[in-house]
C-alpha cells in the first residue's frame, strides 16, 4: 500500500553528494574550503537564544536591503529563500503551469529535472555542444515549445564554463518565458572579466538571478539564498507562493552580516581562483583533460589508455583513502571527476591520492 502520488512512485529523488562525518578531504559538494568571515563568527558568538522566541520577519527586510545595496538594486528586486534550492522550487510553482514544459540544458544540476518531475513538468532539454557551449538554436527550441520557464547555470555546473553578459543579453531578449540564471558559483569568476549581471534584472522583465550564500560565503549549513528580478517578477513569490516564514531568524541575521562584509569572503574567492589555476595545471600534468573553469570546481576527464583506471575506479580508490570527489553515472560525465577546489593542503592530498592510485 502506498499513498504517494502515482507520478512520484517511479521517481528517484535528487541524490546529494556524500556528507562524511569522519575527518576527510572533502572535495565533493563544492563548499568553500575556508570558514565564514570573522564578522559572522563574532555575530554568532554574541547571540542569545532570546532571538528565537518570536517569529522571524516574514519578508526578511534587513537582509533584502543588504542584498539590494550589494547589487545596486532596490529591496523590491530581492526575495530571500531557504537556500537556492527553495528558489528553484518556487520558480516552478510560480511560473510553470502544471503540464507545461521546463526548458533546460543538459547536462546540468540534477535537482532541476527532479523538481520538474515532482511538478509534473515535461522537459525541453537542449544538449550542450561538446565544448559545453550553447547550441545557437537553444532559445528557438524553447520558444517553439512555448516554454514558460527555462533554467541555465552560469558559471555552468558541472563544467565550470561561463557565458558572457552579452550572451545572456541575447538569451534574455529572445526568450519568451522566464529565464532563471542560476549563479550559485558566480563569486568565483575571475575579476578581470568584469562579469556584472545585476543590471540584467533592470533591463529585462523576465530575468531571475539565483544567488546563494552556500558557496561564496561559506554558509552551506545556514540555508540562505536570494533571487534578484524585476519587482513584478518577484512579487508573486513574495506574497503568494513562498511559506510565510521561509527564512529563519538566524539565517536572516547571519546572512545580513555576511553581505554587509563581503571583504572577508572575497579573500577566499581569490584564494580559490589561485588554487584552481594551480590544480588545473597539476591535474593536466597527471594526464587529466580539464575544462577551464570559472567556478570553484574542475571537471577533469580521467587519463585514457590501456590499463589506466576509469573515472569511476579513481573515484572509488580516492574514497577508500578518505578523499571524496564527485562522479556522475551519466552520459558525457561517466569518464570524468568533478573536483571541488580545496585548500592548498587538501589539493595536495588529492594529488598524492591520485598518484598513489596510478602507481
Ligand atoms: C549549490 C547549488 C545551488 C544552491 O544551493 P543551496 O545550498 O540550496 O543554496 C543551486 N544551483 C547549483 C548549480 C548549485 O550547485
Amino acid at each position: 500500500m502506498t499513498y504517494e502520488r502515482p507520478h512520484l512512485r517511479a521517481l528517484a529523488g535528487y541524490v546529494p553528494g556524500i556528507q562524511p562525518r569522519e575527518p576527510t578531504v572533502k572535495l565533493n559538494t563544492n563548499e568553500n574550503p575556508y570558514p565564514p568571515s570573522a564578522s559572522v563568527d563574532a555575530t554568532l558568538a554574541s547571540l542569545s537564544s532570546n532571538i528565537l522566541q518570536r517569529y522571524p520577519d516574514p519578508l526578511a527586510q534587513r537582509f533584502r536591503v543588504a542584498a539590494a545595496c550589494l547589487h545596486d538594486l532596490s529591496p523590491g528586486h530581492v526575495i530571500a529563500t531557504n537556500g537556492g534550492d527553495e528558489l528553484l522550487r518556487l520558480a516552478l510553482t510560480t511560473y510553470l503551469d502544471p503540464g507545461l514544459p521546463l526548458g533546460l540544458l543538459t547536462p546540468s544540476y540534477g535537482l532541476y529535472s527532479v523538481l520538474a518531475a515532482v511538478h509534473g513538468a515535461p522537459l525541453i532539454a537542449v544538449p550542450l555542444r561538446s565544448d559545453w557551449s550553447l547550441p545557437t538554436d537553444t532559445v528557438d527550441r524553447w520558444n517553439a515549445s512555448a516554454v514558460p520557464l527555462a533554467i541555465i547555470t552560469n558559471p555552468h555546473a558541472p563544467s565550470g564554463t561561463l557565458l558572457s553578459v552579452a550572451e545572456l543579453d541575447q538569451l534574455a531578449r529572445s526568450f519568451k518565458g522566464v529565464l532563471l540564471i542560476d549563479e550559485a558559483y558566480i563569486d568565483f569568476v575571475d575579476q578581470e572579466r568584469g562579469h556584472q549581471t545585476s543590471r540584467l534584472v533592470k533591463t529585462y522583465p523576465n530575468v531571475l538571478l539565483l544567488r546563494t550564500l552556500s558557496k561564496g560565503y561559506s554558509l552551506a549549513g545556514l540555508r540562505l539564498a536570494y533571487g534578484l528580478g524585476a519587482p513584478d517578477l518577484i512579487a508573486p513569490m513574495l506574497s503568494k507562493t513562498r511559506d510565510s516564514y521561509n527564512v529563519d531568524t538566524l539565517a536572516q541575521l547571519i546572512g545580513t552580516v555576511a553581505l554587509d562584509d563581503t571583504r572577508g569572503a572575497a579573500q577566499t574567492w581569490e584564494a580559490v581562483r589561485a588554487s584552481r589555476a594551480q590544480l588545473l595545471e597539476e591535474l593536466t600534468r597527471l594526464g587529466f583533460d580539464c575544462t577551464p573553469s570559472q567556478a570553484n570546481f574542475l571537471l577533469a576527464a580521467a587519463p585514457t589508455g590501456a590499463s589506466r583506471p576509469s573515472a569511476e575506479e579513481l573515484y572509488r580508490a580516492l574514497m577508500a583513502q578518505g578523499i571524496y570527489v564527485r562522479w556522475f553515472d551519466e552520459d558525457r560525465l561517466r569518464d570524468k571527476l568533478r573536483i571541488s577546489i580545496g585548500t592548498p593542503e587538501e589539493n595536495a592530498q588529492l594529488l598524492d591520492g591520485l598518484k598513489r592510485t596510478f602507481e
